[in-house]
């Protein structure tokens, strides 16, 4: 299989930002000018600030970015549940033995 190999132009003054090779983006720029939003990798155009954005296309990328959010949201949420259980069980022991 023969990576596709494109360039990624700014949309106004046209100069180059990076490369596409296999449907992957390699950036061009210098660092301060590029930014990640979640998947996405947002390139401002060091000639005349243009801001393009990458939008991840792999669809394995966006699956895995979206199982690391589930997986951590339901981490969070077992370690909300453990900890309500935690003080709840702590305040109980408490009560009886303030009664014994
Ligand atoms: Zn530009």
């Amino acid at each position: 299989m023969v990576a596709q190999k494109s360039d990624w132009l700014c949309i106004n003054c046209g100069i180059r930002l990076g490369g596409v090779f296999g449907g992957e983006f390699y950036p061009d720029v210098p660092a301060d000018k590029l930014r990640t939003s979640g998947p996405n990798l947002v390139v401002t155009c060091p000639e005349c600030g243009q801001i393009k954005t990458w939008f991840t296309a792999d669809p394995v990328v966006r699956a895995v970015y979206q199982l690391v959010n589930a997986i951590s949201e339901v981490a969070a949420r077992s370690m909300v549940e453990q900890v309500g259980r935690a003080v709840n069980e702590q305040s109980r022991a408490s009560n009886s033995q303030k009664f014994t």
